[in-house]
């Protein structure tokens, strides 16, 4: 018998917790998770899931605009906010039913509260009831990050932008990332007027800049306007309810709603971390080695707590890998080398490996080949909006190193393509594929 109540007490229920808690139920393991908002955590509640419904119901606005070119009669259209914000939240209720599900099915506890930790083998829920555990992993995330300026509390982030009661007809949206440009298209595509502020120059840092450059530019052209290098200084609410927001060095902008999207950071805060002696990086993420072990040696932590790739599919990776290791007697290291990614802007980037500029620093000589083309949809539709592929390639060896393209599906797309640069193909291997015609993908094996 265990002198412990259980093997595992996983703190946070969301991409990561889940995965680790099943994996290792599965291999045996008794053990308990404690969710204080919804099991599901970011990703399916208020992140990736949702998010990309919207997408999905933004989109609409184009294709039921380029439908009558392809000769269907679409009579005047009304979009209705309300009706897909509760759709969309109530497929949210249904996957959290289903992680909730396949947590009882593996005989994991669930507590349905906080839990913070009271020492190296100790938690403690938020109704006083102490338990202890063999291990311990910290699966809590991260938090939307809001500068600190006047007026800040009449802004939104991520978490409540899918609650809107109405759909607001002027938004103002912090910060150039992932969520700034995601949400400017969706709300953009909704009929809202839309207003990107950055603080720097450039938007999606670390996405190559020519197609961060597409991007902008096809943003632009879509009717959403940017203002660069304008610190937020405040946010002031009017009489009528409206506000008006003030930047350095632009003039003030009226809005009905102010999305802040300026980072995500690790929600380490009052878990009781430090006290034990978990070491903590400046930003507040708990510091692990490559197998997910922070400085006390039973206690782990995966996903955005660590602040390493801030995305699901490598957090659900570290969760497996952490439990496979640790209660499957299957070391396992996660590789953070090639791992995708995607921005669902209007249009969508995909991207995979070394930008141009990486490979240029890290491996001198490279060769770089382009598509710049229109979409066989879009010439049809008449919509002057041009795809961009880009492929880097290691002039020495020949292999590529990376791939980046906007454009039509480019997710979808570029995660197929991503298994070639993960296996570490050369572009003479994409060439020697025939290509398959009419297809935007083709354009891969096509580059000269
Ligand atoms: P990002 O890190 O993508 O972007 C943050 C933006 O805010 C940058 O433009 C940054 O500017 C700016 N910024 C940072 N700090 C401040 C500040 N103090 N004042 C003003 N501006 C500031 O963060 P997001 O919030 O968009 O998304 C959080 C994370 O969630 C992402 O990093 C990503 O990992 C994940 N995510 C992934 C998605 C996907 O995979 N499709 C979708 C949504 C989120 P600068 O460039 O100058 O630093």
């Amino acid at each position: 018998m265990s002198k412990f109540d259980y093997d595992l007490f996983v703190i946070g229920a969301g991409s990561g917790g889940v995965r680790a808690s099943r994996v290792a139920a599965s291999h045996g393991a008794r053990v308990a998770v404690a969710e204080e908002h919804r099991v599901g955590g970011t990703c399916v509640i208020r992140g990736c899931v949702p998010k990309k419904l919207l997408v999905y119901g933004a989109h609409f606005a184009e294709d039921l605009h380029d439908a009558r070119q392809f000769g269907w009669d679409v009579p005047d259209c009304r979009f209705d906010w309300a009706r897909l914000r509760d759709n969309v939240l109530a497929e949210v209720t249904r996957l959290e039913g289903l992680y909730g599900q396949t947590l009882d099915n593996h005989k994991v506890t669930v507590f349905k509260t906080r839990a913070t930790v009271i020492g190296p083998q100790k938690v403690r829920l938020a109704d006083g009831k102490e338990l202890t555990a063999e291990r311990i992993l910290i699966a809590t995330g991260g938090w939307p990050f809001v500068p600190d300026f006047p007026g800040s509390e009449h802004a939104i982030t991520s978490n409540e932008v899918f609650h809107l009661d109405a759909l607001p007809k002027r938004v103002v949206i912090a910060g150039g990332g992932y969520i700034a440009n995601e949400f400017a298209g969706i709300f953009n595509e909704f009929g809202s007027k839309v207003t990107i502020v950055n603080r720097g120059d450039a938007i999606l840092r670390g996405y190559d800049e020519q197609i961060r450059d597409r991007l902008l530019q096809i943003s632009m052209t879509k009717g959403i306007e940017f203002r660069f290098n304008a610190p937020f200084q405040s946010i002031e609410k009017q009489d009528d309810g409206s506000l008006l927001v003030h930047l350095g060095n632009c003039e003030p902008i009226p809005a009905d709603a102010v999305l802040v999207a300026t980072g995500r950071v690790p929600n380490t805060g009052g878990l009781g971390l430090e006290e034990v002696g978990v070491e903590l990086d400046a930003h507040g993420a708990v510091k692990v080695d490559e197998t997910n072990q922070s400085s006390v040696l039973s206690i782990y932590a995966v996903g955005d707590v660590t602040n390493r790739i801030q995305l699901t599919p490598v957090a659900i990776r570290e969760g497996q890998a952490f439990a496979d290791s640790v209660f499957g007697g299957k070391p396992t290291v996660v590789d953070y080398v090639n791992v995708p990614s995607a921005v669902f802007s209007h249009p969508p980037i995909g991207a995979v490996g070394m930008t141009e500029a990486e490979a240029r620093n890290k491996l001198g000589t490279i060769r770089v080949y382009t598509s710049d083309f229109r979409a066989m949809k879009n010439v049809l539709a008449g919509r002057n909006e041009r795809a961009l592929y880009k492929m880097v390639v290691n002039e020495a060896t020949d292999q590529v190193v990376g791939l980046h393209m906007i454009g039509p599906d480019a997710p979808e797309i570029l995660q197929a393509a991503a298994v070639a640069v993960k296996a570490g193909l050369t572009k003479a291997d994409f060439d020697a594929t025939v290509a398959l015609h009419p297809s935007m993908a083709e354009e891969l094996v096509l580059l000269k």
